[in-house]
């Protein structure tokens, strides 16, 4: 097989973030075969971003050897039948088509879906859900997104947003959420409400949250969910605290899915996952005690494969499977 054959056979995946962007390169196997990291541009400046990543591709995939498909997630609302960014915060893109520009750059058929599709897509067909026809993916970082898969069909909805799962509420009271809405299962368990939470009970108890205080100089505004990850982990009782709580919140949410959804398998992934170990069990327990005993029976509750490269990994193989119909 020529050089360029082989090339050819490869798909592309791209997960576009707020300050980086993970490319991966999937050859016909979808074995990974290359993955390449690169800084996105200035926030608020697409065309910037846009120009690099159309020259770091065309370096990597010379004219006359382009790969298959080109799949790009994208933290964000995405038109999936446009390829148009309607609006990603974390880029500060509002009203962006990506698809078009790119096809007509690179001469290879573009797919843009949202990130944690893409993520999700990528934990089914090659990470913790192969081979499960019914999964649910809940990836756990600053906020929390997800995706379902049902009947072996990829769930997107009628206007392409399902899976929004981080937005389920589950306290009527409970705190504001990042979407205006109050007691989210984000508010409770994302990433920033850790930091938020953890803010406030320090606020207003002083005397609590003493390792997070040392961790951070006494600087509240410093205080990350990993900061409270690394105290939880040194004992510390206000972060022990704290991950009880999102990690009942957790159970809450999965509880409500899996009445709803009676997947085959729950995954779990993300930074916040990844930096409080603990945070799975007291999940698992939570939504053991609530959920039906029908949808309870047979399932597993586990943590996600791919890490950090889920998203470009899924954006390559649902692009390829978009392309070649199989998705
Ligand atoms: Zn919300």
């Amino acid at each position: 097989m020529s050089q360029a054959a082989s090339r050819s056979s490869r798909s592309i995946g791209i997960d576009l973030g707020g300050t980086k962007i993970e490319i991966a390169v999937l050859d016909d196997n979808s074995k990974l075969v290359e993955h390449i990291h690169m800084a996105t541009g200035p926030a608020g400046e697409a065309e910037h971003t846009l120009r690099e990543l159309i020259d770091a591709l065309r370096e990597k995939f010379p004219a006359g050897s382009p790969p298959v498909a080109v799949g790009v997630g994208v933290a964000g609302q995405i038109d999936p039948g446009t390829g148009v960014v309607q609006f990603a915060p974390n880029l500060r893109w509002r009203h962006v088509p990506l698809r078009a520009p790119l096809e007509r750059a690179l001469a290879v058929p573009v797919k843009i879906m949202n990130d944690v599709h893409a993520a999700t897509y990528g934990e089914w067909r090659y990470g913790a859900g192969r081979g499960a026809d019914d999964i649910i993916c809940l990836l756990v970082g600053t906020g929390i997104g997800g995706g379902v898969v049902s009947g072996g069909r990829f769930l997107m909805g009628h206007s392409g947003s399902a899976g929004e799962l981080g937005h389920m509420t589950i306290d009527l009271a409970g705190p504001t959420c990042s979407c205006g809405n109050r007691g989210c299962l984000e508010a409770f368990a994302g990433g920033w409400a850790i930091a938020e939470l953890a803010r406030r009970r320090m606020q207003a108890e002083p005397g609590t949250g003493e390792l997070i205080r040392r961790l951070t100089d006494g600087d509240p505004a410093v205080i990350t969910a990993q900061v409270v990850s690394e105290a939880a982990a040194r004992g510390d009782s206000l972060a022990l605290s704290l991950q009880t709580v999102a990690g009942r919140a957790l159970g809450v949410g999965i509880a409500n899915m899996l009445n709803a959804f009676n997947p085959e398998r729950v995954i779990l992934g993300g930074g916040v996952m990844a930096g409080m170990p603990q945070l799975l069990a007291i999940a698992e327990r939570e939504a053991r005690s609530r959920a039906l005993k029908a949808p309870l029976r047979d399932i597993a509750i586990l943590k996600a494969e791919l890490g950090p490269l889920a998203g470009a990994i899924g954006a390559a193989a649902r692009a390829r499977d978009l392309i070649r119909g199989a998705a």
